[in-house]
């Protein structure tokens, strides 16, 4: 019956298509439930074994997980022998947080897929400024770092992975690989290489029993470059262009509180509208950068495209008519004249289509807070929003942006990012793909050779759009 149809359709969008496990309490984790009522249903399902590979993480997560004997005893083995390899039946990633929300996103995705394909259990450093803006995304465990974890703000003093590397002379000798290991995959100008993307590299980071990564970056784009990961990824994602969609709403379901904020927002400015266009307008260097400039490269992408209307000069009253179409646009900075001056404009004229168009800002907090719940709490609710739209507009570059466009599997117009008293023509260019762009790919092959760029070397990779030196998958 169409009812049980219903009821079907409702049941597989409410778990993302298998994505997320059954047997989650609904009220600790509301969005978990209820986010199919806000959004179309992903026209992107996951594979068959990508559930596999998760339902068997989730497992492995409960085996091993924080509360268990498994960790304890690990931990006390690791404690007493941090420099020698202590072959251990649990393996960990511990994810730590440097730079803003976007960067922590993306790079936590990437750990969770390099934890998926390496058997490690993934655990994450959330301080005070994060904590309460996610659920908890494995059933029946937790994936925060516990308080008494005995390595916390110790990690100068752990081994790391580029002296491993100096120490290697390419026998696979077991005497260089602690059991405790630092993995620095942060954005550097240096380039030494890094060799991740390499087998031999993997082999011995395979082990080492607790690796604690710090990144910013999304690099999936180097577990698909490496031999030893490729069969298996090419099996979880069929698609190429689909990883942060699905790990993305896999691990990020806003907190009751984040969702009691987007929930609200969306049903007060959102929910009736025809169209909603989110607009993400990120200004890295605001004290050299002129509002004015920005808001022309804005116009002339959203008017040039179509995405906007453009204003009738000829008429002051729009006629009003049954089938008048609302078009809200979500505006996200951290400065409140863009969404402003927009506004003003679009209430000063009619639009040559008809059309009305609102548009509304949940936040301008004037600059990048450090150390603030509270902060990342907008900003959170801000993406999330963003990547419930129609339409996306974001800023080349950012990586807030990234992660809106990767929830919501929409591909962005990037709006080129003026740095000074510049224009730019064209305003904006649409992107390749939904993924976010990894911006420091490896720049030598394991012979140790620069490469040429990968995105002529390997199959589904690209020039990323929006910088020409970083990669994504498309
Ligand atoms: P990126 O620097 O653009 O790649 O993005 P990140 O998210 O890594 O860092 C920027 C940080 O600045 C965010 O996490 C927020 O804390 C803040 N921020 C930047 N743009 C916005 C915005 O439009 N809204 C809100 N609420 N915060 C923003």
């Amino acid at each position: 019956t169409s009812y049980a149809n219903e009821h079907n359709r409702i049941h597989s969008d409410k778990l993302l298509d298998g994505l997320v496990a059954s047997g989650f309490e609904k009220v600790s984790c509301i969005s978990r439930f209820d986010s199919y009522l806000y959004r179309k249903a992903s026209p992107h399902k996951p594979s068959q074994y990508l559930i596999s590979k998760l339902r068997n993480y989730e497992d492995l997560h409960r085996k091993c997980g924080v509360h268990t004997k498994a960790y304890k005893r690990t931990m006390v083995k690791l404690v007493r022998s941090k420099n020698h390899n202590a072959g251990t039946v649990c393996k960990y990633l511990v994810w730590t947080p440097v730079n803003g929300l976007g960067n922590r996103m993306i790079s936590m995705a990437a750990a969770f897929l390099y934890a998926l394909v390496t058997d490690r259990v993934l655990l994450v450093e959330f301080q005070s400024d994060m904590v309460d803006l996610f659920c908890e995304p494995f059933p029946n465990s937790t994936w925060i770092l516990p308080k008494d974890f005995p390595f916390r703000n110790k990690y100068a003093h752990i081994e790391t992975y580029q002296n491993m590397l100096k120490k290697d002379k390419g026998n696979g000798s077991k005497e260089i690989v602690p059991s405790v290991m630092h993995l620095n995959m942060q954005h550097t100008f240096n380039d030494p290489k890094k060799l991740f993307h390499c087998n031999h590299s993997q082999d011995l980071l395979q082990q080492v029993s607790l690796l604690i990564l710090q990144s910013d970056q999304y690099f999936v784009p180097s577990l698909f470059m490496t031999p030893s990961f490729n069969p298996e990824l090419n099996k979880m994602f069929l698609k190429k262009d689909t990883v942060f969609h699905h790990l993305g709403r896999y691990l990020f379901h806003p907190s009751n509180e984040a969702w009691g904020l987007i929930s609200r927002f969306y049903q007060t400015y959102l929910a009736n509208a025809d169209e909603r266009i989110g607009l993400q307008i990120r200004v890295f260097r605001p004290d050299h950068t002129p509002h004015q400039r920005v808001m022309e490269l804005l116009l002339s992408c959203t008017l040039k495209n179509k995405l906007l209307p453009e204003l009738d000069k000829q008429n002051f009253i729009t006629s009003i008519s049954k089938n008048q179409t609302l078009k809200v646009v979500l505006l996200a900075s951290l400065y409140r004249v863009y969404g402003d001056n927009l506004r003003t404009m679009y209430l000063s004229e009619p639009t040559v289509t008809g059309e009305m168009i609102g548009v509304c800002q949940p936040s301008h907090e004037e600059h990048q807070k450090f150390h603030d719940n509270r902060h990342n709490m907008m900003a959170w609710t801000e993406i999330y929003l963003l990547s419930m739209s129609d339409t996306l507009v974001t800023t080349s570059l950012s990586t807030f942006g990234y992660v809106a466009q990767g929830l919501g599997g929409l591909k962005p117009w990037l709006l080129y990012r003026i740095v000074g008293n510049e224009t730019h023509n064209p305003a904006c260019e649409r992107d390749i793909s939904m993924e976010p762009c990894f911006h420091i790919p490896p720049k030598y092959n394991c012979e140790g050779k620069a490469m040429e760029h990968l995105g002529l070397l390997y199959p589904h990779m690209r020039k990323c759009v929006d910088y020409s030196s970083g990669i994504k998958l498309i």
